[in-house]
């Protein structure tokens, strides 16, 4: 019988079962354990004893015997007798399976030219000898017999580690956050993992067998189609190094993203590519950071620059001795200096906004509010500050009440009236409605000014962001009045949004929930 052909199928622990039981009735034994060497198995994931029709209770008093009471077998001599004391009988007779009367303790060491595998500890009826032991003097039948069964044991060790080995990748493949495919030698994909399909939108199964360049469309970061002299795997197969490639790819829908690629290849013996692996990084949001950064420093030079130099400027003509001006001159430069040092003063303000807003430090003080009064107050502060704008406002009659931070709402109005002044440069209309469905009440702040493109729309709530025309730049803002209204409206459990048509106009609205909404009972059911 063949050893390693037992081995086709089970865990580790049951091949090594069927093989030391195996291995003990051929030895014509009633009954063992197999003690495992702890340098062939890992001890942390393989058992100590494999039990062949001996009861665990039994084990201790065997192993008792083993260890004080005989020889061990070693590589010389590998095969141990030893007459089992009565009491170990007695013992063994309580065994319902197992019933020796005069029984022998035979321990075998299982070894092979790689190390020892364990020793072999069976019982059987005293004087019993089995075919492989018949030769007197010679131990060579049974020499042949362990060879044997230290093959199987190897064999089994083996495919379990590749058995782990292959749980092992399987695990890493499936759960990895980047994207990894691999190919055929014909760059057919024959492997997808999930987060390749959460990047692209494809599914496994859709992609299996195609071309990989077909699915991924690469193309370089100015957007020019990587022809297949440009493929990554292609190069690593040709033995170049692709390590964190940038370039863009294409989802299944079209849309494009920034990623980071490295391949790799897997050789046969005589060194031809058998596979090659693509392992895929979405940068997108590294990109959106580095843009975010650059945008910030300028947005922030500039608009630090500007009220720095006007402030200079009126002041070093203030304190020149020559400078001769009437009070009404005087004061207007006063007041410019008084602008500007305000201008500074609300960016610093909104940059550390904006900061709490990151660290997640925005409190809010909700208590119930009634919004109508809070409107026109903003509202007749708004007039009496920018007389030539008129503004209409549409507050139906008992407005339900919202939860709300006072301080925080009304800044969120005064900024979306701002802005609606600043981008309405000539149309000096602006309406300010109320209105209130079942769940909240609606603030909606519209003007006729030069309108927000839906491509635009998609962006101005985020930080920095200013609408690219020159209109935009060249009024003054850092773009982060609407990141700080979102983040506030947001924090009230409200949402923010604008509709808006290029050269139309613009209505920015937000949402508070009713008091009632905001604070509903616990329901236990
Ligand atoms: P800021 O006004 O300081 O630049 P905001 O975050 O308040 O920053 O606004 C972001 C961008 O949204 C503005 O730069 C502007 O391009 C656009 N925007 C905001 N409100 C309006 C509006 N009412 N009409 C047209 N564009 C607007």
């Amino acid at each position: 019988m063949s050893w390693s052909q037992t081995l086709q199928t089970g865990n580790l622990h049951d091949q090594m079962t069927i093989l030391t039981g195996s291995a003990i009735r051929l030895l014509l034994g009633e009954a063992g354990v197999f003690v495992v060497s702890n340098e062939a198995f890992d001890p942390q994931s393989s058992p100590e004893y494999i039990l062949y029709r001996l009861s665990p209770s039994l084990l201790p008093v065997l192993l008792e015997s083993i260890q004080h009471n005989g020889r061990q077998p070693n590589s010389s001599c590998i095969l141990v007798r030893k007459v089992l004391s009565p009491m170990l009988v007695d013992d063994l007779s309580d065994n319902e399976e197992v019933r020796l009367q005069d029984a022998e303790r035979c321990s075998l060491l299982v070894h092979d030219n790689a190390g020892v595998l364990g020793v072999l500890h069976f019982l059987r009826p005293l004087g019993v000898r089995s075919c492989f032991e018949q030769e007197v003097g010679s131990d060579g039948t049974l020499r042949l017999f362990v060879a044997q069964l230290a093959a199987g044991l190897r064999s089994a060790l083996k495919s379990q580690s590749l058995v782990n080995e292959q749980r092992r990748l399987a695990a890493i493949f499936q759960h990895s956050m980047e994207g990894i495919l691999t190919v055929d030698s014909a760059l057919r994909i024959i492997d997808f993992n999930p987060a390749m399909e959460r990047l692209t939108g494809w599914h496994e199964s859709e992609v299996l067998g195609r071309f990989y360049h077909d699915v991924l469309r690469p193309k370089d970061r100015q957007g020019n189609e990587l022809g297949l002299q440009g493929s990554p795997i292609l190069q690593a197969f040709a033995g170049q190094n692709v390590v964190n490639r940038e370039m863009v790819i294409s989802a299944r829908d079209g849309q494009r993203f920034d990623v980071s690629v490295t391949a790799s290849c897997i050789r046969l013996d005589k060194g031809e590519p058998m596979n090659g692996i693509l392992n895929v990084r979405d940068i997108t949001r590294e990109r959106e950071q580095e843009e975010e950064r650059s945008t910030f420093i300028s947005v922030i030079s500039h608009e630090l620059q500007t009220p720095i130099a006007i402030i200079k400027g009126y002041a070093s003509t203030l304190a020149r001795t020559d400078t001769l001006l009437d009070a009404d001159a005087l004061r207007s430069r006063l007041v410019a200096i008084e602008e500007e040092a305000d201008r500074l003063n609300k960016l610093v303000g909104n940059l550390l906004y904006a900061s709490r807003i990151q660290a997640g430090g925005l409190q809010m003080d909700l208590v119930p509010l009634d919004i109508s009064p809070l409107v026109q107050g903003v509202v007749r502060r708004l007039q009496a500050k920018s007389p030539d704008f008129s503004v209409m406002l549409d507050i139906p009659p008992n407005l339900p009440i919202v939860m709300a931070d006072r301080d925080r709402i009304e800044e969120v109005l005064q900024n979306l009236l701002d802005n609606a002044i600043k981008y309405s440069p000539r149309q000096r209309n602006l309406t300010v409605a109320c209105s209130a469905t079942g769940d909240e009440v609606i603030v909606s702040v519209s003007d006729s000014g030069m309108g927000i493109s839906l491509r635009d729309q998609e962006h101005i709530f985020n930080r920095f962001h200013r609408v690219g025309n020159s209109m935009a730049h060249s009024t003054p803002g850092a773009g982060l009045g609407l990141y700080i209204c979102r983040a506030i409206v947001e924090a009230h459990g409200g949402q923010i949004w604008v509709e808006s048509s290029l050269h139309q106009g613009s209505t920015f609205s937000f949402s508070l929930p009713r008091v009632e909404k905001a604070f509903l009972p616990m329901v236990v059911f």
